[in-house]
């Protein structure tokens, strides 16, 4: 970035000024500051660098990219420019850095730190095994909101009417920072709602505390109590502990199940039903399922839930 450009920037954050000509998101630098280890599945890396007091967040589960060093070890450096992702898809697949999807967990402009919370599930990837490995110093990029675009980019699907009365979060670990800044969201309001949280983890030991009111009951369902497979115990939290609404439902029909490997199951909520708001994300099979239950077996109705898949058993995610 030139001198000039940096200067223009600079003075559009001091005067809070947003342009609507700004992209909405950006190319970001940043290099791991610390890590705090929440359990033994999940670590939040914060990330740190003066380009941090442009990021902005918009929701709980606001998604960035995260751009990995490549094959040769060395930091990316995908060009900041408004067609990032254009230029990105113009690099040799096999030396570019590789990209995955993250939940932005926390910002804090005034520091210029941002957290990511990382699921360390193995080598096998290389988002988990640069997490799993990564010191102080290493860096990377965030493709993330633009706090000097004036208006709203996107990329979050938390939006909650004002009015509702409960709400049904079920996921797995690696959407537990997205709903726990959910829980957080939700605290943060004059009279929450009643909420019923379901955690599938790894193990026991991967619970972490919380703070949630007493509005709030969250149950951490571990995989290894039975040694199940992954996405049972949310498919078992949504057909057997959750509380549904029973009165006045629709009459059923079950919805179309969705081509796996073909396409991203994403289906985002509108509205309550019933006063009921329900956040599904995790493993893509196990979403589906639990889509077939809500909206099949149990007719809620589909405009009130949000069912995405995170991730997909045997699939790279890029
Ligand atoms: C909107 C959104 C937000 C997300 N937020 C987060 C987040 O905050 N934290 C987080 O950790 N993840 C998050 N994810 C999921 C993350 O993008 C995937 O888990 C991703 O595949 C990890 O990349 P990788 O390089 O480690 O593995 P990949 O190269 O993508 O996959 C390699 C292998 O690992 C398997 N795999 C991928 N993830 C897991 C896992 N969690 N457990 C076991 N096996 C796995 C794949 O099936 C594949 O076989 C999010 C995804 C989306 C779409």
């Amino acid at each position: 970035m030139s001198f000039a450009t940096t200067v223009t920037a600079g003075l559009r954050a001091l005067a809070g000024q947003a342009r609507p000509d700004e992209p909405g998101y950006r190319v970001f630098n940043v290099a791991l500051k610390r890590r705090i280890t929440l359990s033994p599945c999940l670590s939040r890396l914060v990330f740190g660098g003066p380009d941090v007091a442009r990021m902005r967040t918009l929701a709980p589960d606001q998604r960035i990219k995260v751009l990995f060093p490549g094959p040769d070890g060395l930091a990316p450096t995908v060009p900041d420019l408004p067609d990032w992702y254009a230029t990105y898809r113009t690099l040799d697949p096999a030396t570019r850095p590789p990209m995955r999807t993250y939940t932005l967990r926390q910002l804090r402009v005034e520091a210029e730190e941002v957290d990511v919370e990382f699921v360390l599930h193995g080598e096998t990837g290389p988002a988990s095994a640069w997490a799993t490995h990564a010191r102080v110093g290493d860096r990377v990029q965030l493709v993330a909101p633009n706090r000097a675009h004036a208006g709203d980019p996107g990329g979050y699907e938390w939006k909650p009417p004002q009015v509702l009365s409960d709400v049904v979060l079920i996921a797995d670990e690696t959407a537990v920072p997205a709903a726990v800044g959910i829980l957080e969201d939700l605290a943060s309001r004059r009279d929450p709602p009643r909420v019923q949280a379901f955690f599938e983890m790894p193990a026991a030991e991967d619970r972490f505390p919380l703070t949630a009111g007493p509005w709030a009951s969250v149950e951490w369902l571990s995989r290894d109590e039975g040694r199940v497979a992954h996405g049972a115990r949310m498919i078992e939290a949504a057909r057997e502990r959750a509380r549904w609404p029973t009165e006045g439902a629709a009459k059923a029909r079950p919805p179309k199940d969705i081509d796996l490997d073909r396409t991203l199951l994403w289906e985002t909520a509108s509205r309550a039903d019933r006063g009921t708001y329900t956040w599904v994300a995790g493993e893509s099979a196990a979403v589906m399922a639990i889509r077939r239950h809500l909206v099949g077996e149990r007719g809620l109705d589909k405009r009130s839930c949000s069912f995405m898949g995170y991730w997909r058993h045997g699939k790279r995610n890029d």
